[in-house]
């Protein structure tokens, strides 16, 4: 299994859709501790790109929150909103290189194509050679050659992905004018210097994309981890949608504690009442990538 840099840099990178609960906070410590362990810097980006998903003032919630829970992050916050051209200039250097096309297809029209793994459409392929007749491009989409991704994940294990079979040719612009999240995010890791991803399990089915990406922009590809998921007892996952308990309330030493039982590292008991700075005190030290569990989903029913 391939290890974590030596000189770790992690990063957060939150969606402000709501406000961080359980799972959020899970992949928030573990991304911290496996770079503060490593005596590494942790990075701080809110993932803004998607504008009509972003709901007022989450933000602000979720810096908040990081901040009562003792979370450190080093530098300034990236707010994706504000990288636009960055992305642009990604995007204008693969156009340049021929490996984006104009789509034109709509949603209903791929309506009958396969579904891909995450249970996005995969793409036919239709506007591959060239546009229809009359009709003007909507999306851009990168070519997608034919080819097995593999990857060695710090959690999960040794990663393969057929990315031409299962996805297809996938959208770097959209038809809002917005850059895709997976355009975003391998921009942004790389300008930042981020050696180590560290983040949900719900993300690993993107991964695959992300190195391709890296690799067609000549970035390096960072370390992988991929977390486990947290479910409620019925083994649906906590997400914001299933109205999961928030932490913005809640008791920061106690939800940590039950974020490194969670994360298998078998904090002794009695440490959520010895307070904050212990704990951390404590997750500090203790931190082993080794014991995290290597599921997808581990229940985690007080927080469901
Ligand atoms: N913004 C994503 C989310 O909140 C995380 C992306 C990532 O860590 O790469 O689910």
């Amino acid at each position: 299994m391939r290890r974590l840099a030596a000189d770790p840099v992690g990063r957060f990178a939150p969606s402000p859709t709501g406000p961080l609960h359980f799972g959020s906070i899970v992949a928030a410590v573990g991304s911290y501790l496996s770079a503060r362990h490593g005596g590494g810097r942790w990075l701080l980006r809110i993932e803004d790109v998607d504008v009509p998903r972003s709901v007022p003032g989450a933000a602000d919630g979720i810096l908040r929150t990081l901040e009562r829970f003792g979370f450190e992050w080093d530098g300034p916050v990236v707010w994706q909103s504000a990288r636009t051209p960055a992305y642009d200039e990604a995007f204008a250097r693969l156009r340049a290189n021929g490996q984006v096309f104009g789509c034109a297809c709509t949603r209903k029209e791929m309506a009958d194509s396969m579904l891909a793994r995450d249970g996005t459409r995969r793409y036919p392929g239709t506007c591959r050679t060239g546009l229809p007749p009359g009709r003007a491009a909507r999306a851009w989409r990168l070519r997608v050659e034919p080819g097995v991704v593999a990857f060695d994940d710090a959690v999960q294990g040794h990663v393969e992905e057929d990315l031409a079979a299962d996805v297809g040719d996938f959208v770097l612009l959209r038809a809002d004018g917005l850059f895709a999240y997976q355009l975003a995010v391998v921009v942004d890791d790389a300008e930042a210097g981020v050696t180590e991803v560290v983040r949900g399990a719900d993300l690993l089915d993107s991964t695959a994309r992300q190195i391709v990406l890296q690799r067609l922009l000549g970035y390096p590809t960072p370390a992988y981890a991929h977390l486990p998921v947290a479910s409620n007892a019925a083994g649906e996952k906590l997400s914001k949608q299933t109205l999961a308990r928030a932490v913005e309330s809640a008791d920061p030493a106690g939800v940590l504690v039950d974020a490194l039982d969670f994360l298998g590292q078998g904090p002794p008991p009695g440490l959520a009442g010895s307070g904050l700075a212990a704990v951390w005190a404590w997750a500090r030290q203790n931190w082993a990538m080794a014991r995290v569990p290597h599921r997808r989903v581990v229940p985690a029913p007080r927080y469901g």
